[in-house]
């Protein structure tokens, strides 16, 4: 291949694509199983952007026994709750308990966080040796023999296995699929308020969501309770770029929640800066395994955001995968892909659909002035706790022993 010629070909056992959240975390669960890894990430400065992420049990508890529960706890706000509000006149409508209620039903708790803050502590935690900065994906070969992958800056690897854990733009995506995104017709704002510029006090951590017309807003404090992080969705005629880091323009977010109560329109005015991020979607692919290849987080099943799952499935799709790898003899790795695909890619589509279905309560059209409670069951569950006990079928699962379970299953059979 022009301008590759004469660089040196060097191997890797597993080669992951994409430092992010998923790539990151899969180096740290490899490494647990004794696998070998290095991670490519075509940023020269790996460094997280973005705003709040929403960190719940079914990701906490495996990041827990990845060893950083001391670093999660340091940069993490433990909400109390998770509360529906009235777009027009900020009345609560439901509840769903969180904090220790939340700890005690799934053994584990639920964090908001940075992301930034969320990758410097997955950083930290792998350390630079894993880490190949600099480095974007161009072009990938597969053989029976391995996987020949080239680079932006000309670098030309072989790898064993291949990983694309490159996020919503996937170029393993589209080598391995080729499908198209598909705009979703809404754009999300985020924004990061100085939670001493808050219009509540700050020493009530709650998710607060506002469901509206045709629209919707999220916040709660990240950064160890400094900042409060919103995002606001709107429906929007053009796509543009998905990236964490383009602006938005504060102007045009304020219009579109005129006329909202003042909670949130002062919310949105505290806010010096907010950045922009049309959401795409997807639909599921039937395989996100080739025998020496596979997706893992939002390269394979990106999301809209309205389940707040994108990481948390990134990161059950890391710690299963590295299981699977970690069980399998070398020369067995198409089938260690084909079982992590198995095990996950049921769940990932049915997240997926949900995330989808959720602007059927979020995004009001016939009853645009709520009378009411918009989840079944919340007037008769003032606490939450039948809120919270209807997330089990998210929070409650446990990839890693599943992964495990099937393995043991496929030793004795
Ligand atoms: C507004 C919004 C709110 C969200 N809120 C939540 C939430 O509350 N909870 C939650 O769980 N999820 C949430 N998500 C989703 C979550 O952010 C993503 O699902 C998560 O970041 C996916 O991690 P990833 O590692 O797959 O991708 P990313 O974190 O995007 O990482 C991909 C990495 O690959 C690198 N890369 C890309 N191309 C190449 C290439 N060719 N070569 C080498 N490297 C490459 C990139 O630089 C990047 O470092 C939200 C998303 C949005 C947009």
């Amino acid at each position: 291949m022009t301008g590759t010629q004469g660089v040196q070909v060097r191997a890797a056992a597993v080669a992951v694509i994409g430092g992010g959240i998923a790539g990151l975390t899969l180096a740290l669960a490899l490494r647990r199983e004794g696998v070998d890894c290095t991670v490519f990430e075509r940023s020269p400065e790996p460094a997280g952007a973005g705003a709040g992420l929403q960190l719940a049990p079914n990701a906490t508890r495996l990041l827990h026994r990845l060893g950083l529960t001391e670093a999660l706890r340091a940069i993490a706000v433990l909400p109390r709750a998770l509360r529906l509000r009235g777009w027009d006149d900020d009345r609560p409508l439901s509840t769903t308990a969180l904090g220790a209620a939340c700890h005690r039903g799934y053994g584990a708790p639920y964090y908001t966080v940075h992301r930034a803050q969320l990758h410097r502590v997955l950083r930290e935690a792998v350390g630079p040796g894993q880490l190949r900065p600099g480095h974007r994906l161009t072009d990938l070969t597969e053989t029976p023999g391995g996987v020949h992958l080239t680079f932006a800056s000309g670098a030309r690897i072989r790898a064993d296995v291949v990983i694309g854990a490159d996020g919503v733009h996937s170029a393993v995506r589209s080598w391995l699929a080729g499908d198209a995104r598909v705009f979703s017709g809404s754009s999300v704002y985020r924004g990061l308020v100085p939670a001493d510029r808050l219009p509540w006090p700050a020493d009530e951590p709650e998710v607060r969501v506002w469901p509206g017309p045709g629209r919707h807003l999220v916040c709660y404090p990240v950064s160890a309770g400094r900042e409060i992080s919103f995002t606001a969705t709107v429906p929007a005629r053009t796509a543009g770029e998905e990236s964490w880091t383009a602006e938005g323009d504060p102007a045009e977010l304020a219009a579109a929640y005129r006329g909202w109560n003042p909670t949130v329109t002062r919310l949105i005015a505290a806010a010096d800066t907010v950045r922009r991020w049309p959401l795409h979607d997807r639909e599921s692919l039937p395989d996100w395994v080739t025998p020496r290849v596979a997706l893992l987080g939002d390269a394979a099943h990106p999301m809209l955001p309205f389940l707040a799952q994108g990481a948390n499935q990134a990161i059950e799709d890391a710690v299963t995968l590295a299981v699977c790898l970690g069980r399998a003899a070398k020369a067995d790795a198409p089938t260690a892909l084909r079982r992590y695909q198995e095990l996950r890619l049921p769940r990932t589509t049915l997240i997926q659909r949900g995330a989808r279905e959720s602007t059927r309560f979020l995004h009001l059209r016939d009853h645009p002035k709520p009378s009411g409670p918009h989840r079944p069951g919340a007037p008769a569950d003032p606490r939450g706790l039948a809120g919270l006990r209807a997330m089990s079928w998210l929070y409650g699962h446990d990839a890693e022993a599943a992964a495990r379970r099937e393995g043991a299953g496929q030793t004795a059979s």
